[in-house]
């Protein structure tokens, strides 16, 4: 019995990830449409990316306030909404590896200048 109920909480959660990836996919439409209107300052309803089922909340940003968002990788969240723990786990792995990335081209430029350094 527990075992059943642990395998429908990880379908509901994969469910969750689907439906904040699909929300992420419009506002990113949303955005590109908004881009492409001369007034850029008013104001776009976009949808809360937090992927509860029961959720259907808007969000209103700037197309400035979007874009930030989107490009450090941020959802877009109503207030007092939050991502999964999966969600979260998964864009967490993915800023590690991205530093690890950093890290890693860091050494090496760092490697170099020691051998040019020694020659
Ligand atoms: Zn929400």
């Amino acid at each position: 019995m527990a075992r059943t109920h642990a395998r429908k909480e990880s379908v509901v959660g994969r469910k969750r990830e689907f439906k904040t990836a699909a929300l992420a996919e419009v506002n990113r439409h949303i955005g590109e449409v908004a881009q492409g209107l001369p007034s850029q300052a008013e104001e776009w309803e976009f949808f809360c990316e937090c992927g509860r089922p029961d959720c259907s909340d808007v969000v209103r940003l700037t197309l400035e306030e979007y874009s930030s968002l989107h490009d450090s990788g941020q959802a877009v969240l109503a207030p007092g909404h939050n991502l999964s723990q999966v969600e979260r786990a998964r864009r967490l792995n993915a800023d590690a590896e991205a530093l690890q990335r950093q890290a890693q081209h860091q050494l090496e430029r760092a490697h170099r200048n020691m051998r040019d350094r020694g020659t």
